[in-house]
Order: structure tokens, then C-alpha cells, then sequence
């Protein structure tokens, strides 16, 4: 996939609401996700997506303590801007093709909102 320049990134072991574990649990679900990708995939993992877009600031240095180099997010608060809360729009498998569209649109409003351009 790689000559595809189709990057693969963590989105936890199991799925969970990070914000919601106990640390030790949290550090698990974040740091042994990228291992066992990399293992996996035999290439370096550097993007985490919080599950149901839930993340705080103890999540946020789990993700860069476990080696990624960005997170993205579904939910940005305009407070908040770094690599570890990169906005991105999620895709998922009931949305249909107009749904899809709308959301490629609110996308791009997105992206010319916070870096005053769109591709
Ligand atoms: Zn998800």
C-alpha cells in the first residue's frame, strides 16, 4: 500500500473511549495499537485517531509519549490547535454517496477555516 501512498494509523486496540480508562488502560489501548501495527505492517506507525473523537490533554501526551507524531480529531475546540488535534471528517460505512459529498464539502469549510486555503 505504501507505493499507493496509502498511510495506515491507530485507532486503539478495542475501541474504547480513552478519556473514560484508567490511565494504565489508556497507555495499553495507545501504545500496543502502534506496535502491534508496525509489527504488522513492518513500517512506523505516525498518526492516531481518538476513538468517538474523544480526547483531553492526558490523552494527548499518551499519543505523543507512545511515538506518534499527530492525532486527529473530529471535535477541534478553536482553544486547542496542534499535531495531536488535526481536524479531519469522518467517513463511515451508512454514509450514502450525497452524505458523502456534503461531507467532502464541510471538509473543505473545514480546512479553509483553519489553514485559510483549500485544496
Ligand atoms: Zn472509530
Amino acid at each position: 500500500m505504501r507505493k499507493y501512498r496509502v498511510e495506515f494509523g491507530s485507532h486503539s486496540l478495542t475501541h474504547q473511549r480513552l478519556t473514560d480508562l484508567p490511565l494504565d488502560q489508556a497507555r495499553k489501548e495507545v501504545t500496543f495499537s502502534r506496535s502491534l501495527l508496525q509489527e504488522k505492517l513492518e513500517q512506523s506507525v505516525s498518526f492516531f485517531c481518538y476513538p468517538y473523537g474523544a480526547w483531553n490533554e492526558t490523552v494527548i501526551s499518551l499519543v505523543g509519549s507512545a511515538g506518534f507524531q499527530a492525532g486527529m480529531v473530529t471535535n477541534l475546540r478553536s482553544s486547542r490547535f496542534s499535531p495531536f488535534t488535526l481536524p479531519r471528517v469522518g467517513i463511515y460505512g451508512h454514509n450514502n454517496l450525497a452524505v458523502f459529498r456534503l461531507k467532502l464539502t464541510i471538509g473543505q469549510w473545514k480546512e479553509k477555516k483553519y489553514f485559510g486555503f483549500s485544496s
